[in-house]
């Protein structure tokens, strides 16, 4: 992508681009400025771009060009002119989210439907008009069967996440969705992967395909020192914050998986007395705007951030960049340690991972081709006795505890407490892996 690129000179109207400041998108994402004008030129697309690439604005953003550049003149209630069938109701939502966003200064419809609600009030909703629908296949069978969608006016066809969507099982509701579709139309497919069956699913039905991809950017053999320390998840934070300490660290960005999770380590990292802040998609823009500008003038020395919300910053050429959690789409590492290293600059990438996170660890390994050294906890570190809560001093009384090589089992009093819920989410039991993650510091776990 041409740093020149700007969403203005994609072709997007005034009224988009206006949307997009708001959203405080400058640039348009790699995958956007690629598809974009595929989509504009009428063409089909084979995209592989996974969630967090601004793939969603990558198809959104052209198609409102097309609706607002050939406004409708046939029915309008419950006949959408743009269907997007994602896998899960928590995608299609987000997908609606966004194209009601990017919309704001147009009169498109937009509508989402998805499975486990009530029926009804879609239906009503139905009634009226609707430009873009954005559905999982269950649920918009259900209504084809009802006849309360209409979708012989269908012109644009996107399957989000089409890997997704077959490893869910959904490729005999997709065929039958073909099926009520008009023949020609416009199809958009994005997927991360491309199985067989995905390239099985494209050709029946992509027309002559123009393919584009965002292929993680090979910045991991360079500049960027990697390193790998094994803690478990609740000594993260205290293991974290003595590092940064020790080295005297004044710019570091953090990566957290969740965005509760950056706040939640942000607000601890400041009752250990560094200068942080989190920034993501739910802080208001001068909250974003006063930590990032704090960031980057030295005043706030930890900036921690979802991959989300990190791809919109400006900001590269980082000496520190730390995983607090790994990110669970490998490539994800790639993008985030990008973000150091650069232009000469040497750059360290440093990931604390706890035993759940292994497979993850591994799953980076094979993207980069090379094992990441695994680093020594440092001999001077005090793991907290009462890790991840709130120290209001630490325990003098506390001795280190294996401080290297294998794994250890500490007296129990000196044992980390684990904290009821992760910082970085709740998607994972904290019994996975039949193990005590408390016995997996210092060791890689196989
Ligand atoms: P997606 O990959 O579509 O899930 O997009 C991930 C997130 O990236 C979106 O929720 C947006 O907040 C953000 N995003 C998308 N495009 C841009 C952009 N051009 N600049 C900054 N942030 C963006």
């Amino acid at each position: 992508m041409s740093t020149q690129t700007t969403f203005a000179s994609l072709g997007l109207d005034d009224r988009i681009v206006r949307a997009l400041h708001e959203e405080q998108y400058e640039t348009p994402t790699p995958i956007q400025a690629q598809s974009i004008p595929v989509v504009l030129s009428g063409r089909d697309l084979l995209a592989a771009a996974q969630t967090g690439t601004g793939k969603t604005a990558g198809f959104t953003l052209p198609i409102l060009q097309k609706l607002i550049e050939k406004p409708r003149t046939a029915k309008v209630a419950g006949a959408p002119r743009v269907l997007v069938l994602t896998p899960t109701r928590e995608l299609a939502a987000q997908v609606h989210e966004s194209v009601v966003t990017y919309s704001r200064h147009l009169t498109c419809v937009a509508q989402v439907m998805f499975g486990g609600v009530n029926i009804n009030p879609q239906i009503r909703a139905l009634k009226g008009r609707v430009d873009i629908l954005v559905a999982t296949p269950g649920r918009l069978l259900d209504h084809v069967g009802q006849k309360t969608v209409d979708l012989s006016q269908v012109e644009i066809l996107v399957l989000d996440e089409a890997d997704r969507m077959l490893d869910m099982g959904f490729i005999h509701d997709i065929r039958r969705v073909l099926k009520y579709l008009p023949k020609t139309r416009q199809n958009l497919l994005f997927s991360a992967t491309f199985s067989d069956e995905i390239r099985d699913l494209a050709k029946r039905t992509l027309g002559n395909p123009v393919e584009v991809s965002v292929a993680p950017k090979n910045v991991t053999a360079d500049r960027v020192e990697q390193v790998v320390y094994h803690v478990d998840q609740s000594q993260k934070r205290d293991l974290l914050s003595h590092i940064i300490r020790g080295h005297g660290w004044h710019q570091v960005l953090v990566f957290t998986r969740t965005k509760h999770g950056a706040n939640r380590l942000a607000e601890k990292l400041v009752k250990d007395g560094l200068s942080a802040a989190a920034i993501h998609g739910n802080k208001s823009q001068n909250a974003r705007t006063r930590a990032l500008d704090g960031f980057k003038n030295g005043k706030l020395s930890v900036l921690v951030a979802t991959d989300i919300a990190a791809r919109g910053l400006d900001i590269e050429d980082l000496p520190q960049v730390v995983n607090f959690e790994l990110p669970n789409v490998a490539e994800d590492y790639v993008h985030r340690i990008g973000r150091t290293g650069r232009a000469g600059a040497e750059g360290e990438a440093m990931s604390l991972v706890d035993k759940a996170e292994v497979k993850h660890l591994k799953a980076i390994e094979r993207l980069i081709g090379r094992t990441i050294p695994m680093r020594d906890l440092p001999t001077d570190w005090v793991p907290s006795a009462k890790p991840d809560a709130d120290r209001p001093e630490r325990g003098s009384s506390l001795r280190p505890q294996h401080r290297s090589g294998a794994g250890r089992s500490g007296a129990p009093s000196n044992r980390p407490r684990r904290s009821g819920s992760r910082p970085g989410g709740s998607t994972t039991s904290p019994a996975r892996r039949g193990g005590d993650r408390r016995t997996g510091r210092g060791a890689r776990p196989s």
